[in-house]
C-alpha cells in the first residue's frame, strides 16, 4: 500500500527544504521530492554563496526580515557548528553623489530610522578602507557592518541532512510531471515515470521549474538567466576582509555586485543583478555570451583594476524564477484544496532561509503571518513593474 504523506514537498532547493524541516517539527508526517542530487547543480540555491544584506531601498518589509533573518543566521552558525553566515559587512558604493530616491539613499536612512550604523563613505574613505577600488571612481555610498554572505550550497546540504535526522523522507531521483486532483482537492503528485506519491498537501517549491508543473502560473512568473562569474588572481591579498566585503557597485544602474575572496573555493564571485535573458529551465543553455564577458572585463577594469586580467574559472547564466513584481510567491491555491506554492524567489530569496520555513508552513497551515500578505496569490499582467530595489532594470 502506497504511504499517504500529511505533505509532499516539490522541489529540494531554500524553498522546499526549509519547509520541510519547519513542517516536520510541526509534527506532520513530509517527504520531499527532486530530481537530485541534491543540491540540484542547477537550482537556484546552490553556488558557493549568495549576498545577506538587509538593504532594500525604502522598503521596511524587507528590512525587517532581513533583521531576523540575520538572527537566525547566527543562531545557525552556532547550532550546526559550522561558519554558514559570513558578517563581513557590506559596502554599497556609487559614482555619484546619493540622491533622495535612490537605493543607496533610501536604503542608507532607513538604517538609520531602525537604529543600524551604516558609515557614510567618501572617496578618501574609500580609497583608503577599501584598496581594491579605483581610487577616485566611486565618491559615495556607506559600509554597514551587519551583513555579508552565506555558503548557499553547503546551507542546503546541511539544512537537507538535519531534515533528514528529523524524520523527513528524502526522495531524490523523483521529477513531478504534476499534481493529482480528485474533485478540486489534492491528491498527491504524479512523477514523470509514472510514480504516485500520495498525501493530503501538496508544495510546489520547483524553483524556475515551478510554472511547468503549474503551468497556470506562467504568465506571472517566468525563467530568467543572469551572468555569474568565478575569478582567480594569483595575488588575492588586496580582496580579503575587512578590506573587501560583499559589495554594490552602482547596483541599480549596472546591475553589478560580488564578494571577497572564498575561503573554501579561493575565488571572487562577481555577478550581474539586471533584467536577465528569458530561458528555459529544460531545453536553454545556460551559457554567458562574449558580449557578457566583454562587458564584465570592462567593469573590472572601471572599478578594480587588480581583477582585469582575472582567469574566470567558472561563468555560467544561473536562472531566477522571477515573478513580475519581484516578490516572492508564498500561498495557498485559491481554488484547488491542498495546494500550496512557494516559489517566485526573484534573485533575492535566499538571504531569507532562516525564515522561509515558517512563512511557508504558516501559509500551508492557513496561519497568520504578518508577513504573508505581500507573497500572496495575486493578479500581475503586462503593466506591473518589478519592484526590487537594488535591481538594475534597464530604465
Ligand atoms: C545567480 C543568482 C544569484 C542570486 N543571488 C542571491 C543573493 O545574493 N542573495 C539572495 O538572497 N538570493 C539570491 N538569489 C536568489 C536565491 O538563490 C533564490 O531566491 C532561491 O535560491 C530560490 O530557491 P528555490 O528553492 O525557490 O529554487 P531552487 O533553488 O531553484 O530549487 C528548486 C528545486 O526544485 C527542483 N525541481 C525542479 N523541477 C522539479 C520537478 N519537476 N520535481 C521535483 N523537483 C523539481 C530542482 O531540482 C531544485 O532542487 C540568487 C539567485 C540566482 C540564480
Amino acid at each position: 500500500m502506497l504511504t499517504t504523506y500529511d505533505v509532499i514537498i516539490v522541489g529540494a532547493g531554500i524553498f522546499g527544504i526549509t519547509a520541510a524541516v519547519e513542517l516536520r517539527q510541526r509534527q506532520y508526517k513530509v517527504a520531499i521530492l527532486d530530481p537530485g542530487p541534491i543540491p540540484a547543480p542547477l537550482a537556484a540555491s546552490t553556488d558557493i554563496s549568495k549576498v545577506v544584506r538587509m538593504e532594500y531601498g525604502a522598503d521596511e518589509t524587507y528590512m525587517s526580515m532581513v533583521e531576523e533573518s540575520i538572527a537566525g543566521w547566527t543562531q545557525w552558525n552556532d547550532a550546526f557548528g559550522e561558519k554558514l553566515y559570513h558578517n563581513t559587512g557590506v559596502t554599497m558604493l556609487t559614482r555619484k553623489p546619493i540622491e533622495p530616491g535612490e537605493f543607496e539613499y533610501e536604503s542608507y536612512q532607513l538604517l538609520r530610522q531602525r537604529n543600524h550604523l551604516p558609515e557614510r563613505l567618501t572617496a578618501d574613505d574609500i580609497a583608503r578602507r577599501f584598496p581594491a577600488w579605483k581610487p577616485g571612481a566611486f565618491v559615495d555610498g556607506y559600509f554597514h557592518a551587519k551583513g555579508g554572505y552565506v555558503e548557499s550550497g553547503r546551507v542546503v546540504e546541511v539544512l537537507l541532512q538535519h531534515a533528514q535526522e528529523l524524520g523527513v523522507t528524502v526522495y531524490a531521483g523523483q521529477t513531478v510531471q504534476h499534481v493529482v486532483l480528485e474533485n478540486g482537492r489534492i491528491q498527491g503528485v504524479q512523477t514523470v515515470d509514472g510514480r504516485i506519491f500520495k498525501a493530503d498537501n501538496v508544495l510546489i517549491a520547483a524553483g524556475a521549474w515551478t510554472p511547468i508543473i503549474l503551468p497556470e502560473l506562467e504568465p506571472v512568473m517566468r525563467a530568467t538567466g543572469h551572468p555569474v562569474y568565478h575569478l582567480k588572481i594569483g595575488n588575492s591579498t588586496l580582496f580579503k576582509p575587512p578590506h573587501f566585503v560583499v559589495f554594490t557597485a552602482d547596483i541599480t544602474s549596472s546591475g553589478w555586485y560580488g564578494f571577497p575572496l572564498h575561503p573554501k573555493h579561493d575565488v571572487i564571485k562577481i555577478a550581474n543583478h539586471g533584467v536577465g535573458q528569458l530561458l528555459h529551465p529544460v531545453h536553454d543553455k545556460r551559457v554567458v555570451s562574449d558580449a557578457d564577458i566583454r562587458q564584465l572585463r570592462r567593469f573590472l577594469e572601471e572599478t578594480f583594476p587588480a581583477l582585469k586580467d582575472a582567469t574566470i574559472s567558472y561563468a555560467r547564466r544561473c536562472l531566477y524564477c522571477d515573478t513580475l513584481d519581484e516578490h516572492f510567491w508564498i500561498d495557498r491555491h485559491p481554488e484547488i484544496e491542498g495546494l500550496t506554492v512557494a516559489a517566485g524567489g526573484s534573485g533575492h530569496g535566499f538571504k531569507f532561509a532562516p525564515i522561509l520555513g515558517k512563512l511557508i508552513a504558516d501559509a500551508l497551515t492557513g496561519q497568520a503571518n504578518v508577513w504573508l500578505p505581500k507573497f500572496r496569490w495575486r493578479d500581475l499582467g503586462n503593466e506591473t513593474q518589478g519592484e526590487e530595489a537594488t535591481r538594475h532594470h534597464n530604465k
